[in-house]
């Protein structure tokens, strides 16, 4: 099957062309035998096969039925696990039953990235680190510091579970069909549970949507569902600051206080 795959627009497709390129994010991830990685949408294996040279054994989550069918025809199921189907609904867990720590890596489909790091966030107990291609732009949110325009709900909700660096950006013209915009790599390594604990995750998620939603309004106007005067004096958060000068552990801790009051 050697004709030539045009790029699916509705998948993402942005293929990485570039050697050098590749050669510098495989030294970023760094795969040693042994390692239990998983490739988010390998495409036509411009990472999936120098990730091959240096493991036994490695698994792929691929979407397009074309492109899973050339991967098969080129590897064995000895050396390459291909799970047929959307990431977005795939049980990453089901790779680690005997509780090896598993390693995520993948130049990301751009118009899935939020959803996909969010999916990916439940598996953070199960995770050792990921390394990922996405816009840059989407790099910068999450990676964003507290009182920067790029501090929102990506970053709280993320940095919450991950420690995270921005590694290097990588140009349009390193991938073929060339995309619009800058790439970044980015790593992700999940924070000591104990560190920082939201007893209510899905009520943490609420207050920092409800904090972002209006950036401009001040905590006292966009927690009014959630904290009075009383409870801020308590929390010690001023009340006439915005969400986005709080830090992560400011919304944790609010998070548990509201959780406290209700329950
Ligand atoms: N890794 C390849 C590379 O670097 O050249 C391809 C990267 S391309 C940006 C994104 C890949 O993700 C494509 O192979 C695409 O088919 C696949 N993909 C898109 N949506 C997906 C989904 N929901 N689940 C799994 N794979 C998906």
């Amino acid at each position: 099957m050697s004709e030539q795959h045009q790029a699916r627009k509705r998948f993402g497709q942005n293929f990485l062309s570039d050697p050098n390129i590749i050669r510098k994010i495989i030294e970023a991830i760094r795969p040693k035998e042994g390692d239990r990685i998983v490739e988010i949408g390998p495409g036509l294996g411009a990472m999936t096969e120098p990730l091959m040279e240096a493991m036994d054994h490695l698994h792929v989550v691929e979407i397009d039925r074309d492109l899973i069918a050339r991967l098969k025809e080129k590897h064995s199921p000895e050396r390459l696990t291909i799970h047929e189907g959307d990431a977005l609904k795939f049980d990453f867990a089901s790779i680690v039953p005997d509780g090896v720590p598993l390693r995520v890596v993948g130049n990301l489909p751009y118009n899935i990235s939020t959803p996909i790091l969010f999916h990916l966030a439940e598996f953070a107990e199960k995770v050792k680190d990921m390394t990922f291609m996405l816009q840059k732009e989407v790099v910068m949110r999450m990676v964003g510091e507290p009182g920067t325009e790029e501090y929102g709900r990506l970053s709280v909700m993320l940095q919450y579970r991950f420690n995270m660096a921005r590694l290097f950006d990588v140009p349009p013209g390193a991938f073929r069909p060339a995309p619009k915009v800058m790439s970044s790599i980015v790593r992700m390594v999940p924070r000591p549970a104990a560190e920082c604990t939201a007893d209510d995750y899905a009520l943490l998620g609420k207050i920092v949507t409800a904090a972002f939603g209006q950036r401009r309004k001040t905590l006292r106007n966009t927690l009014r569902d959630y904290l009075d005067e009383a409870d801020f004096t308590a929390l010690a958060i001023d009340p006439g600051l915005r969400g986005e000068r709080l830090s992560v552990e400011d919304f944790v801790r609010i998070a548990n206080h509201v959780a406290k009051k209700s329950g």
